[in-house]
């Protein structure tokens, strides 16, 4: 039995496993390498990194950083999570098993992504024509020509955040519009031009993305595309405790402070929030001091430190 076991080798479970590693706790991080991290191929927005560093880099120095002070990381696929005696078990869809007197559920969220072959896709990320992340990376394309897919209110919402950074703004169907007139009203006087007509194809060049729209007889050229199409946040574990997820499938954010489960955190990605990964960091430290202090509660060693 670990003290703690973390779902999720991210910047969340990461940064969790460093900081319960130098509380001598006996951690491990068991994940299924998929991290979001590992896809970023240079983040500007990471502190301390002025010059970028890229995503598996960052994921790198991370778990040498929480193996030097003794998290074991392993890799498996995580199943099913559901309490036992004290404490809680773990399944793997291999069928290995952890026991764990604490849980730190840290395993993000998939975004739903446009249709593109796998390879294509991830060398359009690479490229730098395709996003989709506004926050992350807007100011990279400052001036740029940029489309939005998704013409629903999450698309008008990433449209206007998108405004603030280039006058030369794009909104586009998935399929047909769905703005309600006062958006699209909002979105004449935000100077953003929204066509119609359903997606037929990207193309993406490594300077460009070209689109089809049913329709249009040539094809839209753009320096980058932001797709605006929602996420599926992997809670499939909190969900079989019990814990009530938002609408949207994420861990609820005041589950950070009370999960209602007794020896059960969540951070980063999967919980309610900025998906960043400054965020997931912060959390990742806060969800490890928690499971350290509610140990020492436990065991009855009630001098709460850190402040939390
Ligand atoms: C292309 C791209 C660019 C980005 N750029 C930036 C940027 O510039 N700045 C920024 O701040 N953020 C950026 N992000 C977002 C950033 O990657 C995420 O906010 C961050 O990775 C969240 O960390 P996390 O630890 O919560 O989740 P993740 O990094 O996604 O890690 C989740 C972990 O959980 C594991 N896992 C999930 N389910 C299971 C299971 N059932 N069993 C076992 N393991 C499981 C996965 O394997 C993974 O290790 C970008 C994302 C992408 C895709």
């Amino acid at each position: 039995m670990a003290e703690v076991v973390v779902v999720g080798a991210g910047p969340a479970g990461l940064t969790a496993a460093l900081y319960l590693g130098r509380y001598h706790r006996d951690v491990v991080v068991v994940h299924d390498g998929c991290s979001r991290a590992l896809r970023i191929p240079t983040t500007h927005n990471a502190p301390g990194f002025p010059d970028g560093v890229d995503g598996p880099e960052l994921i790198d120095r991370m778990t040498r950083h929480a193996t030097c002070y003794g998290a074991r990381i392993e890799e498996a696929e995580i199943a099913r999570l559901e309490t036992s005696g004290d404490g809680f078990r773990l399944t793997a869809s291999d069928g290995r098993l952890w026991t764990a007197r604490a849980v730190i559920l840290a395993t993000g969220i998939q975004l739903n992504h446009v249709d593109l072959d796998h390879d294509v896709h991830e060398q359009a990320i690479k490229d730098g024509v395709l996003r989709y992340c506004p926050i992350c990376d807007g100011y990279e394309h400052t001036d740029a020509r940029i489309g939005v897919i998704g013409c629903d209110s999450d698309g008008a919402a990433e449209a206007l955040f998108l405004r603030q950074y280039s006058p030369h703004i794009t909104l586009m169907p998935l399929s047909h519009p769905e703005l309600t007139s006062e958006q699209a009203e909002e979105m004449r006087r935000a100077g953003i031009t929204v066509v119609t007509g359903e997606l037929e194809a990207l193309e993406p060049h490594s300077d460009r993305m070209e689109v089809r729209l049913r329709g249009h007889k040539a094809p839209s050229s753009f320096d980058v595309i932001y797709p605006a199409l929602g996420c599926r946040p992997r809670s499939e574990l909190a969900a079989q405790l019990g814990i009530d997820l938002e609408e949207g499938g994420c861990v609820p954010d005041r589950a950070l402070a009370d999960s209602g489960m007794p020896g059960f955190f969540a951070a980063g990605d999967v919980v309610q929030g900025l998906d960043q990964i400054s965020v997931a960091m912060g959390q990742g430290a806060l969800a490890a001091t928690r499971a350290h202090n509610w140990l020492r509660e436990k065991d009855r060693h009630t001098l709460q430190a850190g402040g939390d």
